[in-house]
């Protein structure tokens, strides 16, 4: 169920309307709900213990880089979440928000030392190792340090994910991961490097898949070359499956969460039973738009409205800085004005930013019955909305506030204009 719907005409986050948020803390403003990202981390949890997983055989570690302010983290930590991170930044956040380093999995192609050395200090539960030169950087700091690093390897098992090529992560061509034909020859290197141990395997192919099935086919690849592994003393102690599952942005229809789950672990189980005599695997996840994509709008005002020559623009205070995705992937969101309005006659807009860009768009070609100072709700924006923003044009980042039934709670303010310049310096 949607946690922003129209009441009494006026669109509300659970039970605080829009244009009360606009009003007390301004414009342009995220405003995620705490129901709907409870609902959405427990449609993961829930499916694991309905599987007959525990804490100890499966960890859903959302994936930071979707939506990482620290309120955020530190609700979905309150929920049991482990976490994935891509920087040592992110390491930072998770440990501000109270995670535990023991449920944080690294992932990422381009891993500093000072990142593996921070990661290893907090003894993070896995790397995932993304090619051989990284094994070896990895192996010299856990020496320095007098440690092992436990690794997982990001095997790339070349299927389609049938998403957009940028958010396509899973095939040949990509820089992420290891190639499947080498994977057997870089988990070798790994085992015979004396501070790596290996510990899992992971992959993740893409994002916003609607269907499970190409996730699916990754599973009986990584699950083929566990057995050849485990045929060479190899032993992978957790299958990690990463993120991808799609939200709705367009009358799309997303797999539910709870009947993937079941898929997977019902050909997990009967591969165990087959071959291990039922010995547990643990199973890693890393969903992040799953989660927090439709638990966020980002709320703005109409500035102008300006009739060009074959268009119309809604001109609003919020642009490609504050939401990349649409200038970036070309992204459709939802638009839906905080007065709940009937004109079937209204006129089609652009609605688009004050960025001195063309690609300053935030959508296309939608009636929208509007006036100058009207508000605007740009739909499932929780996930890549506020973690992709930019301070192009100085302009400052939007505030975040989350809303808990009737109450708002700020979890970030507005940045000023001198918090954009204050790590500057003249020169002498
Ligand atoms: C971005 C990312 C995720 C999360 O992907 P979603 O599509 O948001 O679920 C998971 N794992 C890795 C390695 C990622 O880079």
């Amino acid at each position: 169920m949607s946690h922003f719907s129209y009441r009494n005409g006026i669109l509300h986050g659970e039970d605080v309307p829009l244009n009360t948020i606009a009003r007390d803390f301004g414009s342009p403003t995220y405003v995620y709900s705490k129901a709907a990202l409870t609902e959405h981390f427990r449609a993961y949890a829930d499916a694991c213990k309905a599987n007959g997983r525990d804490d100890t055989s499966s960890l859903v570690c959302y994936s930071v880089k979707s939506n990482s302010n620290i309120a955020v983290l530190n609700l979905l930590n309150k929920l049991g979440s482990g976490f994935d991170i891509v920087s040592g930044g992110e390491l930072l956040r998770v440990l501000a928000a109270g995670g535990s380093p023991r449920k944080v999995i690294f992932s990422g192609v381009g891993k500093s030392r000072e990142e593996m050395r921070l990661a290893l200090s907090h003894d993070i539960l896995c790397f995932n190792v993304e090619s051989i030169p990284e094994l070896h950087r990895l192996n010299e700091v856990a020496a320095e340090l007098g440690k092992r690093a436990p690794i997982s390897l990001r095997v790339n098992p070349n299927v389609d994910a049938k998403t957009h090529p940028y958010i396509s992560t899973g095939l040949k061509d990509n820089k992420f991961g290891v190639a499947y034909e080498d994977a057997l020859e870089t988990y070798r290197v790994a085992a015979s490097l004396p501070h790596i141990d290996v510990t899992g395997i992971d992959c993740h192919i893409g994002s916003q898949l609607l269907d499970d099935a190409p996730l699916l086919e990754a599973v009986d690849k990584l699950i083929e070359l566990i057995d050849t592994l485990a045929a060479e003393g190899i032993h992978v102690h957790h299958l990690d499956i990463g993120g991808g599952i799609g939200i709705n942005y367009n009358n799309d229809q997303p797999v539910a969460v709870g009947d993937y789950l079941s898929r997977l672990f019902a050909k997990i189980d009967a591969w165990r039973k087959a071959k291990y005599d039922n010995a547990p695997i643990k199973v890693l996840f890393e969903p992040g738009r799953s989660i927090v994509g439709n638990a966020g709008i980002l709320l703005t005002e109409v500035q102008f409205i300006k009739h060009g020559e074959t268009k119309n623009f809604a001109i609003v205070d919020a642009a490609m800085n504050d939401l990349m995705r649409p200038a970036m992937y070309e992204a459709w969101h939802g638009v839906q004005t905080v007065k709940q309005t009937t004109d079937d006659n209204a006129p089609v807009y652009d609605v688009v930013g004050p960025v001195c860009e063309s690609g300053d768009w935030l959508a296309r070609d939608r009636a929208l019955a509007i006036e100058q100072g009207d508000l605007l709700a740009i739909m499932s924006a929780g996930a890549y909305g506020m973690t992709m923003s930019s301070n192009y044009n100085t302009r400052g980042r939007a505030a975040e506030v989350i809303v808990d039934g009737k109450e708002v709670h700020l979890i970030r303010k507005r940045e000023s204009p001198a918090d954009l310049f204050a790590l500057e310096s003249l020169l002498p």
